[in-house]
């Protein structure tokens, strides 16, 4: 079975998300996330959010809808497209470019060129072989009505930047009228993907991490640190390397110091979160694959299942936004910072939640000897760091633990009681939670107040006394962690 098939069923099974809806059969792309799965997106978007604040971003939670203006002047309207074939035959709707393959041609521009290739190359569905088929161009933004008959309609946000742009204005006033301006916005983005698939990786509703970073392109605080650690590149030709990002940019491999600072702050931010940097690559867009608003873009890619999945998009967005809305609004877009007046350019890296998450799960599962899975997530985003059982339920064993519980989940919330099934079932369920600690009450502990500890990771055990236990300091309870150091 796939890394990724396997999580998938993992995630079922424990909680962490499934399809929704399965009750009625489902719809493609919509995915709830459950119990574990919540509080583990929840801490992803946290240490994602603490990392800009602590750079001094400013964070905004805009409306996922917007008016049809918006979306005009973002471009997103005319051109946030893709080429679709439907067949009459038998209804199948595919990418076009997934009919392409292997016909040496190249994806045209516009649905007339598309049923020109159709005709000239005899293509066919590729369901059903029928010949009917027609190529159209397919906007992946979702409709929603309008607020009174004839007034412009509205759409469900594909990106949730444009919640920031239309607000530049008052944004830059938040910031006292000075560059840079990073503004953070997480939240749901919806686009109705052709061919949702492997979960939450291509999703119709998905989460989004997006930072815009407004900056006078000459003057700006930007530019990677002198770290060793090598990231993996690879260029707009296809060349890999793995190098030191400040090298990366003093030999032109990455053009921008502003881009390199943020490869190398995302890179530190994912391998923070737990995914392998030997498994994380940043990859540079060729000049045909970059959206409508864009000059360059480094995609951060993590390999899962032998293919590597676009998981952060840093992408160059110059003044195209500000100068698309300051001339469909008719407002100005432009700063004042000395006697300098300009539209700012931004830099924008723009994370996709569920791929991190999934990235995340993919990375941290190991399987021991025995067959059993292990998801060693970090601490810090780990849903449960701490499960407390007591070895039987019987001769007052339950009573000490749910004590030890109600003592400790004053200290951490996050710690889960467990007296369901054989000792070893137990703690091979945390395993695959990610749940970093387990206390197991024992006979032992009426004689002596003590509890085993057992470190997921290294499967060692200890004793420790209850007060040790429940007077820790809240997570990472530090006196759980180093009694492993
Ligand atoms: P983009 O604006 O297309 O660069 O998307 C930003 C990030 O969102 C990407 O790097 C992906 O990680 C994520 N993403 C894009 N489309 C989807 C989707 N359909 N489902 C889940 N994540 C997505």
């Amino acid at each position: 079975m796939s890394d990724i098939q396997d999580i998938i069923e993992i995630a079922k099974r424990r909680g962490f998300f499934w399809q929704s809806s399965g009750i009625y059969g489902g719809v493609s792309g919509l995915y709830t996330y459950g119990p574990l799965g919540s509080i583990l997106k929840r801490n992803i978007i946290s240490a994602w959010a603490d990392s800009y604040i602590s750079i001094g971003a400013l964070m905004v939670d805009s409306p996922v809808i917007a008016q049809e203006d918006v979306f005009r002047a973002s471009g997103h309207l005319e051109r946030f497209t893709d080429l679709i074939y439907e067949c009459s035959s038998c209804k199948f709707r595919q990418k076009f470019e997934t009919l392409l393959e292997g016909t040496g041609k190249g994806v045209p521009s516009s649905a007339e060129e598309a049923m020109k290739i159709v005709s000239s190359s005899g293509l066919k569905c590729g369901n059903c072989g029928s010949d009917k088929i027609a190529v159209t161009d397919f906007n992946l933004m979702f409709p929603v009505g309008t607020v009174r008959a004839g007034e412009s309609r509205l759409f469900l946000r594909p990106e949730t930047a444009q919640g920031i742009f239309v607000d530049f204005q008052l944004l830059i006033r938040q910031n006292r009228d000075k560059l840079p301006l990073i503004v953070i916005q997480t939240g749901e983005g919806f686009r109705n993907e052709v061919a949702p698939r492997n979960a939450i990786i291509r999703l119709r509703e998905f989460s989004m991490g997006e930072v815009e970073v407004f900056m006078d392109p000459e003057s700006h605080p930007f530019t990677p640190d002198s770290s060793k650690e090598p990231v993996n590149l690879m260029d707009r030709d296809g060349k890999n390397m793995a190098l030191p990002v400040s090298d990366a940019l003093s030999s032109g491999i990455v053009a921008d110091p502003a881009m390199a600072f943020f490869i190398q702050k995302t890179h530190r931010l994912l391998t923070g979160l737990g995914i392998d940097p030997g498994k994380l690559r940043f990859r540079q867009h060729r000049r045909d694959e970059l959206a409508h608003y864009s000059s360059d873009c480094w995609d951060a890619e993590a390999l899962m299942d032998d293919t590597w999945i676009e998981i952060v998009g840093i992408s160059d967005r110059g003044t195209y936004d500000l100068t698309r809305h300051q001339s469909h609004s008719g407002k100005s877009m432009e700063v004042k910072i000395g006697d300098k007046t300009f539209i700012p350019k931004v830099l924008e890296p723009a994370h996709g939640i569920d791929r991190i998450l999934m990235a995340t799960l993919v990375h941290s599962r190991r399987v021991t000897d025995k067959g059993y899975v292990v998801m060693s997530l970090k601490k810090e985003i780990a849903p449960y760091k701490l499960a407390i059982f007591p070895l039987f339920k019987k001769d007052g064993l339950s009573e000490i633990a749910v004590d030890i519980f109600s003592r400790y989940s004053k200290i951490d919330p996050y710690c889960i009681y467990d007296e369901s099934g054989s000792i070893g079932k137990r703690y091979a369920r945390q395993d695959e939670a990610g749940t970093p600690y387990c206390v197991t009450v024992d006979y032992q502990t009426k004689d002596d107040h003590t509890v085993t500890i057992r470190e997921r990771d290294s499967g060692k055990q200890k004793r420790i006394l209850i007060d040790d236990l429940v007077s820790g300091p809240v997570l990472g309870n530090k006196y759980v962690i180093s009694a492993f150091d």
